[in-house]
């Protein structure tokens, strides 16, 4: 059998009501309960921080968060004596929760964290509570803020890795289509990314991924399309999870590599940066991962077992390029108030993610970048 490890993520609890069943796997004591204004207006915290006793409200995370809202966040814990760490809502505040948690339980500075397997302390007790289905960031040991220059930083270890996770998936119900849209389409690039990573893929990884791109792509138009479905929220918030557990196991690549500078300097959200560079970087990819893409073209068209792995590969390029222009996203940087001129210092940045960038299938350099920016503007 290969050699492999795998983190099963964190405890996890479903259905309706399930963030209120969360309060008793946590510690008496303090609660910093971290959110973002939008969630706390539309009453989605409510039932849950109900349950929760004392409860010190961190609800000012902006997309794409700063390291200053992080250690503002820290700072209120510190200063409250909180015992443990609540994340509610989409990926910005579970990630601020993440490393909040962390940070307040080992004492660490943020700055010499930074990269893969730093974070070797222990975290504050832990539960996440998603609100989109999209960055599975309820089931990751990944942390992403903006620091210094709009340059994306991350931590990954597993010491960020959620005690608790709720699954609720009538809290996704209000989701705008495009947000729907886009994190749903992250969703199914954390699954092909897993499914092709380059250095810790195993059996299970990919077990997870298939799952996940099935949920995924057979769901996502329906949820944007009848946004109260509750069987398709169902499917793309477990999707969501499980594409996340895939990635917290076989870690993302080239498309988040190349998404990355799309949010960090023009402020693009980040799943809709993901589906900009989808069918370029597959592109890129496809002589080095026509296998892969060829098995996971099966899981989107069942019907197209027979063919051979070159067209089963095209088809499959052309299935995800068909899915983010069903499900209503404009599809070219140019869309998206980027300009031409902007390439260059877009693709310098996107050789600053090498901690992704070495889990692609193959090699993308700095001419490689300008090169998939063009084609995607
Ligand atoms: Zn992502």
């Amino acid at each position: 059998m290969q050699n492999f490890t795998f983190h099963p993520g964190p405890r996890l609890v479903s259905g309706a009501g399930s963030a209120t069943r969360l309060a008793k796997h946590l510690p008496d004591g303090p609660c910093l309960f971290v959110t973002d204004r939008e969630v706390v207006a539309l009453g989605l915290t409510d039932a849950c921080r109900a349950t929760l006793g004392e409860v010190i409200v961190f609800d000012t995370v902006e997309p794409d968060p700063s390291k200053e809202t992080l250690l503002a966040a820290v700072e209120a814990g510190r200063a409250a004596g909180a015992t443990s760490v609540v994340g509610f809502g989409g990926g910005s505040p579970m990630d601020v929760a993440k490393l909040a948690a962390y940070l307040l339980g080992s004492g660490d500075d943020v700055d010499a964290i930074w990269g893969v397997g730093l974070a070797t302390g222990r975290h504050l007790p832990l539960a996440l509570v998603p609100t989109t289905a999209g960055t599975g960031s309820e089931a990751t040991p990944v942390a992403v803020m903006t620091c210094e220059g709009g340059e994306k930083r991350g931590v990954n270890s597993p010491a960020l890795i959620a005690d608790w996770a709720a699954l609720d998936a009538s809290l996704t119900i209000g989701m705008p289509r495009a947000l729907t849209a886009a994190t749903g389409i992250d969703a199914i690039v954390h699954a092909i990314e897993a499914f092709t990573s380059a250095r810790t893929k195993n059996p299970l990884s990919d077990l997870y991924a298939i799952e996940a791109l099935r949920l995924l792509s057979t769901n996502l138009l329906t949820a944007c399309a009848a946004p109260a479905d509750l069987a398709a929220r169902s499917a793309m918030l477990f999707g969501a999870h499980l594409a996340g557990l895939a990635f917290a196991n076989a870690p993302v690549a080239g498309v988040h590599a190349l998404a990355y500078p799309l949010g960090g300097l023009h402020h693009l959200p980040h799943g809709l940066s993901n589906a900009l560079m989808l069918r370029h970087v597959l592109q890129h990819n496809q002589e080095a991962a026509r296998e892969e893409y060829a098995t996971l073209a099966q899981v989107l068209e069942p019907g197209c077992a027979g063919q051979g792995s070159q067209m089963q590969c095209a088809l499959f390029i052309d299935r995800l390029a068909a899915l983010v222009i069903a499900s209503g996203l404009a599809p070219r940087l140019r869309d998206h108030g980027i300009s031409q001129a902007d390439i260059p210092t877009l693709a310098r940045e996107a050789m600053k993610q090498q901690r992704l960038l070495v889990n692609n299938p193959c090699a993308i350099d700095e001419a490689d970048a300008r090169r998939l920016y063009e084609a995607a503007w």
